[in-house]
């Protein structure tokens, strides 16, 4: 069969087992937006409309940052060096109650979606408020997107109370489910926010409508003792106990884990998504990737928003997790390169149900692909092209990205969206913000 684009690399990394391997001069065929084949680009008779070598690149699966709250990148460096509770209370909560609209989350997210592209993400998890305008950038810039509509108990400016917020999630999931790119999914926000009642609500819809669902969960040691104190258990035990837990959940920071939550984990089958700069920012804690892992629990990764990371790199945060993980267990053995690259990929697609479409480069998958050019000087000489773009700076140097097929970057310019446009929105958001 003739495929639409033959992608000549000098490695491709697939992400097909469990760890990352790179395979030389081999020929990526796209059709219809979905892999077609991987063969040995010297012997390979297969014919293609169109062809792009790449001499000194390597190919892999565009990154799934798993967790993040994309229109926040308009408040990025707003507040920065002050713990969680503070962070949240004093600021960002004022500062969403007076800016945050429809046009204040289709320009943030926009932005938000122009960094992640130039990094290699093809794939974003959001929770944040007025979905409608999330999916408005999305469909327009042309990225793959889990929208996790949150939940509270309280007002924002979105939404009233928990009925409030579950009511608008399903109907925008309604109006825009036949958009390929999207995926809808529900977010009660923390077990501090959202109360049993909500919660089951929660569990029900997600199974009927066959939703995903994604909770912040022990971020800090004040929200686990507090719970103590409140509920008399932990907050993995609470929402076990509600039924929550199911393999449908990714539970994001996990910073606080004892042998009980690791169990219950275990048992349920959710997945975690770590988000070590946020942690190491707001000084929320660390998450024992290792030992989740070791323990067979799913990983996935995220840069949780731009007001608290401050940049949305996942190629940046792998190589966090990568060291971090090491310092916390004090293994320097401990997640390795190439599985810090599954966590960027294949662990963050199966956190958010979404594996059977993206997060490694498979005949029948969308053909969503980064390529990064390891012929820089910073990554001479290449002894290991994984090692390379864990552990150096190799995100500066991604040329093309694909969404389905569809090159949203090319030669190192982004082609759906206008950069010169967004620098000077967000600049006016600034302006508008500030002059308050
Ligand atoms: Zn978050």
């Amino acid at each position: 069969m003739q495929a639409d684009l033959r992608i000549n690399a000098r490695w491709v990394i697939p992400m097909t087992g469990d760890r990352a391997e790179a395979l030389s001069h081999q020929a990526v065929f796209v059709k219809d937006g979905r892999i077609l084949a991987i063969e040995d680009s010297q012997t390979t008779q297969r014919q293609a409309a169109e062809t792009l070598d790449l001499a000194n690149h390597a190919l892999l699966p565009g990154y799934v940052n798993a967790h993040g709250h994309a229109a926040m990148s308009l408040f990025r460096g707003m507040a920065d060096d002050l713990p969680l509770m503070t962070w949240l209370q004093e600021h960002i909560w004022p500062a969403e109650g007076q800016w945050v609209d429809h046009e204040f989350v289709r320009d943030g997210t926009r932005l938000a979606i122009a960094e992640m592209l130039k990094c290699g993400t093809t794939t974003f998890a959001d929770m944040y408020f007025y979905p409608a305008a999330i999916a408005e950038a999305v469909s327009e810039a042309h990225i793959r997107n889990v929208c996790f509509t949150p939940i509270l108990d309280f007002p924002t400016n979105f939404a009233q109370n928990a009925d409030d917020y579950i009511r608008k999630a399903l109907a925008v999931r309604d109006k825009y489910k036949h958009l390929p790119l999207l995926t809808f999914g529900l977010g009660p926000h923390a077990p501090y926010t959202v109360s049993d009642g909500p919660l089951r609500q929660v569990t029900t819809l997600a199974d009927q409508l066959d939703m995903p669902v994604q909770i912040h969960l022990h971020e800090t040691a004040f929200e686990v003792s507090q719970s103590l104190e409140q509920h008399g258990m932990r907050p993995t035990q609470r929402l076990a106990d509600l039924g929550f837990m199911t393999e449908r959940v990714s539970c994001v920071h996990m910073t606080q884990i004892s042998d009980d939550d690791i169990a219950i984990l275990q048992h349920s089958g959710a997945s975690i998504v770590h988000c070590p700069e946020s942690n190491l920012k707001l000084a929320s804690g660390f998450c024992p990737s290792a030992r989740l892992l070791n323990a067979g629990i799913n990983v996935g990764l995220g840069t949780d928003g731009a007001a608290s990371n401050n940049d949305l790199n996942i190629q940046g945060e792998l190589k966090t997790a990568a060291m971090l993980a090491k310092a916390v267990a004090a293994d320097a053995s401990a997640v390795p390169a190439s599985k810090a690259l599954y966590m960027a990929t294949m662990g963050s697609a199966k956190a958010l149900g979404i594996d059977e479409q993206t997060g490694s480069i498979e005949a029948g998958k969308w053909a969503d692909l980064q390529a990064v050019d390891l012929s820089q000087l910073a990554q001479q000489p290449v002894y290991d092209p994984v090692s390379q773009l864990v552990y150096t700076d190799s995100s500066r140097h991604t040329t093309h990205v694909w969404v389905a097929g569809k090159a949203v970057l090319a030669a190192g310019q982004l082609t759906t969206l206008d950069e010169d446009k967004l620098t000077f929105t967000a600049r006016q958001w600034q302006e508008k913000i500030r002059g308050a």
